[in-house]
Order: structure tokens, then C-alpha cells, then sequence
């Protein structure tokens, strides 16, 4: 196994390096780690477009795809569920109503279980596998227990999810549970958990799978990778997307750093990171310049209820190398515009659908232009937070005012009655 190891792991506040397959998640100066590639992968543009007319399950895998940009020479340990492939959707409703001439929507909620942390965990456990290691754990807000619990139950590893008590959306526990995680229900918030099992996975020999993991953040490159196929590597002037933890923003901008480097993209796209303003330190301290203060979280997109985000000097530091911005919606924004995307019929989560109520702000105050090409990260399935979706359309979510409504109605079981119904 040594023999292909082609990377170092970097701090990023120090820069120390570290062995590649070393289990450590900081440097001993507590900043996080980077994976950086020692050699040049040795791969073409057109390979990976070859692949997309493969059947090999590496090639099919909207990750594995870009293996060698990814977690080269990992081969027979690969655990895969035939992660990304994502469609790329334009919307002339969701245009009109952001204030652009066009938009395409990449929707990660067509992942195997619904969100783009499957792409993030399909390399996370295979490398688990490729350390040996038999028990996984990771906190969450919900989708990461959701991707690890099915990615374990396939690798055969034992899997603990620590989730913040009564603050998970639904669909997102019931697939945990489905997929046989061990699910501790932490009394407190996603913080609280985070917290603790960085600190469970020092002592005991579990693997930590939260983005804090470089090697899920080398996962989720391959949004921004398959993004670019997509739109066959021509640069859009902008993506957009949604930020909690900061681990996806992290690693787009990382990813699009080594397409540029490598000469596949002429140049960079601006990033735009979209927060909930309930839950905005980075937008904070991108605003003052600042270190980053941890807030108290609140939002009802639960998936970014973050108030201190592990990966914010990464993502700091991709942010900047891609002129990109920072925005912060709040929460009748974020539900206005899940209403707009789910009646487009797209469909998405509340978190996700930041990404729109950020980018409609933005053109409206002049940041994006009219005219500029942009690309929206939709992050997570419109099924995983059914109770949100039902409490809107009834006019029943707590301090939100349901514009666009679309109550069920009761109607008596007779023809008559139907008939009054549907014309009335
Ligand atoms: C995890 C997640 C986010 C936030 O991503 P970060 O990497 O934590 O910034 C946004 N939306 C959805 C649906 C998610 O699951
Ligand atoms: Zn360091």
C-alpha cells in the first residue's frame, strides 16, 4: 500500500506535513489538515470523458471517475454506491425569479442517499478500509449519519452517529436508523456533538468521518469536477452554495484550484457561500475581517444550523483565491425560495435552497450580473425534511408566512363533492 501513496497530509495554519496515510485529523498546533498531491496525477481531460461511456462501477461513480485526482491507486478498496452522476437542471421559473437571464441548478440531492455528502463519504470509508479500521463515527446535523450509515452498512464497518436531539429533520433519522447506525441522540446541539466526538475518536479506535476528514473533503471535490464536465469545461462566472461547516465550499474551491493548475479550466469561477442568518459566523467575520466568533445557532434549514464551523480558515483561504463572496438569507428567504424550487418542480431541502435566496440577493444588489452565467448547488433531496414541507403548505411553520401555500383539502367521498372541488 505505501508504494502509491502520493500525497502529504498539510497543515493549514503551519504548514507541517505529515505522512499520507497517518490517522490524524489536526497538526499538533490544532489547525486542520489538507491532502496535497506530491506528484502530477498523470491523467488527461479526455480520460475522464472516455469514462463517462464505461460500465466499470469506478468509471460510473461521478467520484471515482476522477480517482487519480481523488485518492489515486485506491482501487480494490473502493466502496461504492455509484455516488454523484448529478443532473444539471436550468430553470427559466427559478431564473425569472432570481433576476437572471439563465441559471443551472446541480442537484447533489440526487445522490444515493440524498445529499452531496455521499461524495465526501465514499472516499472517507473506503480510506477507513484502507487504514484498517473497523468502527466510524461522525456528529451531524443529519445528512452526514444518513451517507455514513449506508456507506458503513456496505463496508461491512460498525457505524455511531451522534445527532443534536430533536433537531434532525426526518427523512434524514429515519435513514440513519434504516441503515443500522448506532444513532446517540446528544442533548445539545450539532456544536455539542461535534465537540465530543472529535474527542470520543481520540481516545477510543474509532474513525472520524466529519469533514474535518481531509480525504471527505477530497470527495467532494468531484461536485465542482462533474460541474465542470457537465457544462464540458467551460468556466460559468459563478457557483453558488450553501454554507455550514464549510467542508463543501472547501473543497470546490480546492478542487477548482487543481483543474486551473492542471490546465483543464482556463480559469476560476467566483464562489459565492450563502449563509442562514441565524447561523452566519462566517459571514461575520468575512464581513469584519475577523477571526471567526462561534455563534448559537438557529435556522429551520437545520442542515446549516452550525455556529462553529470546522473547516472556516479553508474555506477563508479558497474564498480568496477565487474572488468569491460571502451572503447571509434568513429564514423566510430560505423558505420563500424552497417553496419557488420545489414549484419549479425541482425540489429540494431548506438548506439548499439558500443557494437561491442568496443568489436572487445578489443580483439584486448588483454583485452577480444579469447576464453572468451561474451555477447553484442544490445540496440535499426534497424528501428529507417532510415536516417542514407539510408545515409550510398549511400555513403552519412557526414565524413564517406561507406566501405560497398549497394546502391539502378534505373532501367529502362523493362525485359531487370532487367535481365542486376541482372547480372551485
Ligand atoms: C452538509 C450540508 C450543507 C452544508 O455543507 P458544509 O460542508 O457543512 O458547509 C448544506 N446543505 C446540505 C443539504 C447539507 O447536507
Ligand atoms: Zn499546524
Amino acid at each position: 500500500m505505501a508504494d502509491s501513496i502520493t500525497w502529504t497530509l498539510v497543515c493549514v495554519d503551519c504548514a507541517s506535513t505529515f505522512p499520507g496515510d497517518e490517522l490524524r485529523y489536526r497538526c499538533a498546533c490544532g489547525g486542520t489538515l489538507d491532502v496535497v498531491q506530491s506528484v502530477s496525477p498523470g491523467i488527461e481531460r479526455e480520460t475522464v470523458d472516455e469514462r463517462l461511456r464505461s460500465r466499470h462501477p469506478h468509471d460510473r461513480s461521478g467520484v471515482w471517475r476522477f480517482r487519480e485526482l481523488i485518492l489515486p491507486g485506491a482501487d480494490d478498496a473502493i466502496v461504492t454506491r455509484g455516488e454523484g452522476r448529478t443532473g444539471l437542471h436550468p430553470s427559466k421559473a427559478l431564473a425569472a425569479w432570481v433576476g437572471l437571464e439563465s441559471i443551472v441548478l446541480k442537484h447533489e440531492g440526487e445522490n444515493p442517499t440524498g445529499s452531496f455528502k455521499d461524495r465526501g463519504m465514499t472516499v472517507g470509508v473506503t480510506q477507513a478500509m484502507r487504514l484498517g479500521k473497523r468502527r466510524v463515527a461522525c456528529a451531524s446535523t443529519g445528512n452526514t449519519s444518513a451517507s455514513m450509515a449506508a456507506y458503513a452498512a456496505i463496508a461491512g464497518l460498525e457505524a455511531y452517529v451522534f445527532v443534536p436531539a430533536g433537531k434532525v429533520a426526518f427523512g434524514k433519522l429515519a435513514q440513519a436508523l434504516a441503515y443500522g447506525a448506532r444513532t446517540l441522540e446528544i442533548e445539545g446541539d450539532f456544536d455539542d456533538a461535534m465537540t465530543l466526538v472529535q474527542e470520543l475518536c481520540a481516545v477510543e479506535d474509532v474513525y472520524l468521518l466529519n469533514s474535518i476528514n481531509p480525504f471527505r473533503v477530497e470527495g467532494q471535490k468531484a461536485i465542482g469536477f462533474e460541474l465542470l464536465q457537465d457544462l464540458e469545461w467551460e468556466v460559468p462566472d459563478w457557483i453558488v452554495l450553501p454554507g455550514g461547516n464549510l467542508g463543501n465550499v472547501t473543497a470546490l474551491t480546492k478542487g477548482l484550484g487543481e483543474l486551473h493548475a492542471l490546465g483543464w479550466i482556463d480559469r476560476l469561477p467566483r464562489v459565492a457561500v450563502i449563509q442562514a442568518a441565524g447561523a452566519n459566523p462566517f459571514y461575520t467575520a468575512w464581513t469584519n475581517g475577523a477571526e471567526l466568533v462561534p455563534v448559537r445557532a438557529e435556522t429551520l434549514a437545520t442542515a446549516i444550523r452550525i455556529g462553529a464551523p470546522v473547516s472556516w480558515r479553508k474555506a477563508l483561504r479558497g474564498l480568496h483565491a477565487t474572488n468569491g463572496v460571502v451572503t447571509q438569507v434568513d429564514d423566510a428567504a430560505i423558505v420563500e425560495a424552497k417553496a419557488r424550487v420545489d414549484a419549479a418542480g425541482i425540489g429540494a431541502e431548506p438548506a439548499s435552497c439558500a443557494t437561491v435566496a442568496g443568489i436572487r440577493r445578489l443580483v439584486a444588489e448588483g454583485v452577480i450580473a444579469k447576464d453572468a452565467r451561474v451555477a447553484g448547488i442544490l445540496t440535499g433531496h426534497v424528501l428529507k425534511d417532510p415536516g417542514l414541507v407539510v408545515d409550510y403548505h398549511k400555513g403552519e411553520l412557526a414565524g413564517i408566512e406561507s406566501t405560497l401555500a398549497n394546502a391539502p383539502q378534505r373532501v367529502a367521498a362523493d362525485l359531487d363533492s370532487l367535481r365542486r372541488a376541482i372547480s372551485g
